[in-house]
């Protein structure tokens, strides 16, 4: 049995899953809308991808980004792809703004505006952008 993360993670906040990677709506208070694509098999590298797999993954991000922009309308988004601490590949989809808790930095960062929070108009538009990310795969 695998000691990863990810490998193990639990999958309550899945909104979407096929058989090559799932997207989660991380909890997250301080950016709402922060969407994570997870590769269901453990692979390191973007390399480790065949090319058709690779394409399914840029493209699913492309998507992502889209409804990101088109519910949150947010200032620049982020997309990452570290895992230094978790090798097991997954991107990052994090809408930004110039008054958030980190800006300009990454969000990994120490904050630059601590008081920030959220507007509340922000989590009805992440319960919009959950239902599409849910269906955006299945055509
Ligand atoms: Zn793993």
């Amino acid at each position: 049995m695998s000691t990863c993360v990810l490998c193990n993670e639990d999958i309550a906040q899945v909104v979407y899953k096929n058989q090559l990677f799932r997207i989660i709506l991380p909890d997250d208070s301080l950016y709402p809308g922060f969407v994570r694509l997870i590769l269901n098999s453990h692979y390191k590298e973007m390399t480790d991808l065949s090319i058709s797999d690779a394409n399914k993954v840029f493209s699913a991000i492309f998507t992502i980004e889209k409804l990101v922009r088109l519910y949150l309308n947010p200032d620049k988004i982020n997309v990452a792809s570290l895992g230094n601490v978790v090798p097991h590949l997954h991107w990052h989809i994090i809408p930004r703004f110039y008054n958030d808790a980190h800006y300009p930095n990454p969000i990994w960062c120490e904050k630059t505006n601590p008081q920030y929070k959220p507007p509340e108009i922000r989590y009805k538009q992440v319960s919009q952008l959950a239902l599409d990310l849910a269906t955006a795969f299945e055509s």
